[in-house]
């Protein structure tokens, strides 16, 4: 697979640590041995996941020439966050257009993403009703942008297109040297699943090196059947652009959606118990809807016995925690 063939910012600039989490894999009996890959430490505002997939969006807008990003997200996105602050960067303007996905859940006041948006100088907020066409409600800003003679470039949600999926390919790639450097084999990799781009990488990452580990999914968001064939179609999309002939056999796309709860950035009681348990025990902050919910996954899963006594478990953390201090009363009752 010959990733260099994509236009890249080098966003990226080192591996990001994998580390073993002792007192947390305690705390959960030492049935399996969990281990996290620190995502959350990636470059740009607050760290995340997105920054892998920015990484060859926004080389993708630079390339052509374009002067202005507009992207959307939920109220509270992490990925609207870094989208903004890459384009800070690289002084290019940020427009977003926000999903009411909670009704009224929108409050320019709010703190977590909300208040960095503000703070990292967005040039305009537009908030639509869940469930509108978010890309045609993104094409109304570019149209009036093109008008007033800027040159847009949308990224969608999430950057979980074929292109901002490369970013979790490559994260793969990542973990297969430093397990080959530190001597470590994983039986399992965990990953939260939302917009399907991260998901989606590592799965093609995994086809296109001829790696077998089983990756499950934890949804955040759509009922299970959904989530995997949005996984499903974007893996094979991005495995087409790389170049490689293979396709993805269903079956290895497993998101399960037992851990939503009432809905997408709803808290639930496992949520809070995962964040609270990891912060205790090992001084890493997990996010309200989507680490935080994916490791509430984990700890099930392991309290179930789905994975083999002994096992070594790579969770993969995506970051999130600005979007904590939106949620401060989920953790004080
Ligand atoms: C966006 C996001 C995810 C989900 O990644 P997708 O590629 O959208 O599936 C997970 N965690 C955090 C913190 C995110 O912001």
């Amino acid at each position: 697979m010959n990733l260099a063939q994509f236009p890249r910012r080098g966003y990226v600039q080192e591996a990001t640590p994998i580390e073993f989490l002792p007192n947390f894999s305690k705390a959960l009996g030492n049935k399996v041995n969990v281990y996290i890959k620190r995502d959350d430490l990636l470059p740009g505002t607050a760290g995340g996941n997105k920054t892998r997939k920015l990484d060859f969006c926004i080389a993708d807008a630079l390339a052509k020439g374009c002067d202005t990003i507009i992207t959307c997200g939920a109220v509270q996105s992490n990925h609207c966050r870094l989208t903004l602050a890459w384009s800070v960067k690289e002084g290019l303007d940020c427009h977003l257009v926000l999903e009411e996905r909670v009704k009224n859940s929108y409050n320019p006041e709010a703190s977590g993403n909300n208040f960095l948006f503000q703070l990292l100088g967005v040039k305009s907020i537009t908030v639509v009703p869940g469930g509108s066409n978010m890309m045609g409600e993104m094409e109304k800003v570019a149209e009036k942008l093109r008008a007033a003679g800027k040159k847009p470039y949308i990224v969608p949600g999430g950057a979980s297109n074929a292109l901002g999926a490369l970013g979790y390919v490559s994260c793969m790639e990542e973990i297969m040297h430093q397990m080959f450097e530190k001597g470590l084999n994983f039986d399992h990799m965990v990953v939260p699943s939302g917009s399907a781009g991260t998901h989606a990488g590592i799965i093609a990452g995994m086809i296109g090196n001829n790696i077998n580990i089983p990756v499950t999914g934890i949804g955040v968001n759509r009922p299970k059947a959904v989530q995997q064939e949005a996984v499903h179609k974007l893996a094979n999309q991005a495995l087409e652009l790389i170049g490689v002939e293979q396709r993805v056999p269903a079956e290895k796309v497993v998101a399960f959606d037992d851990y939503v709860g009432p809905g997408y950035s709803l808290p639930t009681d496992a949520m809070v118990e995962a964040v609270k348990l990891l912060a205790q025990t090992e001084g890493i902050l997990l996010d309200p809807v989507y680490s935080g919910k994916a490791m509430s996954g984990l700890i099930d899963l392991v309290r179930k016995g789905y994975f083999k006594e002994g096992a070594n478990i790579l969770f993969l953390h995506t970051g999130g925690s600005p979007a904590l201090y939106a949620y401060l009363d989920s953790f004080r009752k």
